[in-house]
């Protein structure tokens, strides 16, 4: 396919430097740019946990690559392309589809046998005093 975009890291004239990120295609809805979500996790020292985190990047998207949603990318920090615009897309990783869908189906134990203690119950009984006024 031939890349007539300036704005094209291999085939234009725009410079990248910077970070390098890798994220996942969300939204391809705009020409030439798209949205670019990482998931992350984030350490809290005070807990010794982390909390995840997650950023959305607008980045350019040469037609050359042409990226469509559930593709994970890899961008670039280059010059402001838009007023949000300073990252480009530069590499395709892998698409969604090609990836096998493992379900990790969680198997509960609904059809274990409930093995409930038996109780032998002995049913008394019980005659109620009920007194009977005759009168
Ligand atoms: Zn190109």
């Amino acid at each position: 396919m031939e890349c007539n975009d300036v704005n094209c890291p291999e085939h234009g004239t725009l410079a990248t430097r910077g970070m390098v990120l890798e994220g996942t295609v969300v939204s391809a809805k705009m020409q030439k740019t798209l949205i670019v979500q990482r998931d992350y996790y984030i350490k809290v020292k005070k807990y010794q946990r982390y909390r995840r985190s997650r950023s959305r990047i607008p980045a350019h998207n040469p037609p050359c690559i042409n990226a469509k949603e559930g593709d994970k990318v890899r961008i670039m920090e280059c010059r402001k392309l838009g007023r949000t615009v300073n990252f480009v897309v530069v590499e395709k990783l892998a698409s969604e589809e090609t990836k096998s869908k493992d379900k990790k189906e969680a198997k509960h134990d609904e059809n274990r046998l409930e093995e409930e203690p038996k109780q032998e119950k002995k049913v008394k009984p019980t005659k109620k005093k009920s007194k009977v006024n005759n009168g």
